[in-house]
């Protein structure tokens, strides 16, 4: 019986999702001679970067590294106009890469997975639109930012105006001249969403509840002959990028801050506020995150820059985080961020001094006050890391479901595999350290140990890899462990399913870094998946009872 189902699959893997990883995973795989077939919910390639489409969408890594280091041809003929790439540059690069490596083949588009079942050896996926593929192995590949969070606001059902999630930007765009604008979120990416609108909406409200650390992105257009240089020594710094922990190759070390004068510190914190973006602000001093002073001279440092830039003191001391460390919740990169709030159709409403009490047809209440709007934009974050799973009923041995292994709290083997549910492979997985840094340089470490794991099962015989339900609660617990010595814990976040409610806390992304994952999953590999249960194929026991 398994023999017949072995053989009338319809593909060898199947994958969820034909973003950055989707991608890479279908190239890979067919490289080493496996059918596959990509599912994809939008009409195009690009996960996060198709569906994300709102004004001033851009990437907080740099472009040079945020793309793929797997084809030297591929980083040598790409060129990156400026510093940060905006949405449509990076769809475009990703278009490219779907082009030159012949993938679309793959990939069956406006198909968005409902259900995936484990049928004893292997899976059945089915799709909204009525489509059922078999494969031995399923990869999700759906995103650790994709799920957009559902809007707990009351009222919203009755706006008579345009209202939804940025991460469902229309396609079509949208008008905002002549239009009062409510946006709601002031995150990664409601900072880059306030400028844009506000330049052309007569009237933009931004609802706040938490004030986040919003520092300078320093975005600029790549200078002439900037690309080349990196390119010319391209293999070093992708080689570089893979030995740290953020995969962003390390810049020149600086030193502590922590026995600095005041001015010695701000000499060197003006520099990097003009340098702009994460790594030089979050490493201006080696001591940020782990010295409580230093952490705080900088806190200090950021909320003086708010207080210079923006001019009515309260909106500015409204803006400014006190209740957590620097660096606890990951930085908001900022362009004409903090200017915004000068322009006189801008006006911050601070949810903490006035409560958001409900929605209304034509606005909405905040503090008893109501202000009437025509569009609200939600940019209100992501069910994160295991949302876009969840989404789709996913069904192990004895028809499990995942949503109720994961009851208590989302967990899997080194954030790729979860037991009881055999050749289920998950990128960007509850337990993985992607979104804590490039996720570019992540998606490539984890489509190459999954495919260099599927390869190893096939050229051995090997019908079935799972984890056992010890091996993941142990690293849940050790990803928890190493989370709760971070900052991150100080503050609630995504990171620990808090964002959301409902969702069962638990520290979500490993803290460890990439270069020491990479080390533990290479050395679990070497040792023929070390941990992992490994059925051969055709396994006689199995096929009587299945
Ligand atoms: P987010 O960081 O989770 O921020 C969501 C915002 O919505 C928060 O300000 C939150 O307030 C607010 N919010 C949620 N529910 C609310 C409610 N019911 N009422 C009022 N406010 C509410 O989401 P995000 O900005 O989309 O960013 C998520 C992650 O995506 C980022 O951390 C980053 O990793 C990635 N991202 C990156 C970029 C980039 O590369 N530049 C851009 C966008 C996103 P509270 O904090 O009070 O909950």
């Amino acid at each position: 019986m398994q023999n017949d189902e072995v053989s009338s699959r319809d593909v060898d893997v199947v994958v969820v999702g034909a973003g950055f990883s989707g991608l890479y995973l279908a190239h890979r795989a067919t490289q080493m001679g496996l059918s596959v077939q990509v599912l994809e919910a939008g009409s195009g390639v690009g996960g996060t970067w198709f569906w994300n489409t709102y004004p001033g969408a851009r990437c907080d890594v740099e472009s040079i590294d945020y793309s793929y280091s797997f084809s030297d041809e591929l980083q040598q003929g790409w060129v990156w106009s400026e510093r940060y790439a905006a949405q449509e540059e990076i769809l475009a690069y990703l278009n490219h890469v779907a082009d030159r490596f012949d993938l679309r083949r793959h990939i069956r588009f406006d198909t968005r997975v409902s259900t995936a079942e484990f049928d004893g050896s292997g899976w059945v996926v089915t799709t909204e639109q009525g489509d059922t593929v078999s494969a031995t192995f399923c990869v999700m590949a759906s995103g650790g930012l994709s799920a957009p969070k559902k809007p707990d606001i009351a009222g919203l059902d009755d706006f008579a105006g345009q209202s939804f999630h940025t991460a469902r930007w229309p396609k079509e765009g949208v008008e905002f001249a002549g239009k009062r604008v409510a946006i709601i979120g002031t995150g990664s990416t409601g900072v880059q969403l306030v400028p844009m609108v506000a330049r052309e909406a007569d009237q933009v409200y931004v609802l706040q509840r938490t004030p986040n650390y919003v520092v300078p992105a320093g975005n600029r257009p790549l200078g002439e002959g900037e690309l080349d240089t990196v390119k010319a020594t391209y293999p070093e710094r992708r080689q570089n990028a893979r030995r740290t922990a953020s995969g962003v190759p390390a810049a020149a070390k600086p030193g502590p801050g922590k026995d600095l004068s005041d001015a010695a510190r701000r000499e060197v914190y003006e520099r990097m506020w003009a340098i702009g973006g994460a790594p030089a602000i979050l490493r201006g001093f080696t001591d940020v995150m782990t010295d409580p002073g230093v952490n705080v001279f900088v806190a200090d440092f950021a909320r003086e820059k708010i207080a210079q830039t923006v001019r009515d003191p309260e909106t500015a001391e409204s803006l400014s985080q006190r209740d957590f460390p620097f660096g606890a919740k990951r930085l908001c990169l900022e362009t004409d961020y903090f200017e915004a709030y000068n322009r006189p159709n801008v006006e911050l409403v601070d949810l903490r001094k006035k409560p958001l009490e409900r929605v209304t047809a034509g606005g909405f209440v905040a503090g008893g006050e109501e202000y009437a709007v025509d569009v609200i934009l939600l940019a209100i974050g992501f069910d994160a890391i295991s949302g876009a799973v969840t989404e789709i009923d996913v069904r192990g041995r004895d028809g499990v479901s995942l949503k109720d292994y994961w009851a208590d709290g989302p967990k899997a083997t080194l954030g790729l595999q979860v037991a009881g549910f055999p050749n289920l492979f998950l990128v960007n997985g509850p337990g993985s350290p992607a979104v804590l840094g490039n996720v570019v340089a992540f998606a490539e470490q984890h489509v190459e140990w999954i495919t260099d794991c599927i390869g190893y099962l096939r050229d051995n015989g090997v019908g079935t890899i799972e984890t056992t339900p010890e091996s993941d609660e142990t690293w849940a617990d050790h990803v928890d462990e190493v989370g709760g010595q971070t900052l991150y814990v100080r503050a609630k976040s995504w990171y620990t399913g808090e964002n959301v409610p409902g969702k069962p806390r638990r520290f979500l992304p490993y803290a460890g870094g990439l270069d020491r994952y990479r080390d533990r999953c290479d050395e679990i590999a070497a040792k023929g998946y070390d941990g992992f249960v490994l059925s051969r194929e055709h396994d006689p026991a199995e096929a009587a009872s299945g």
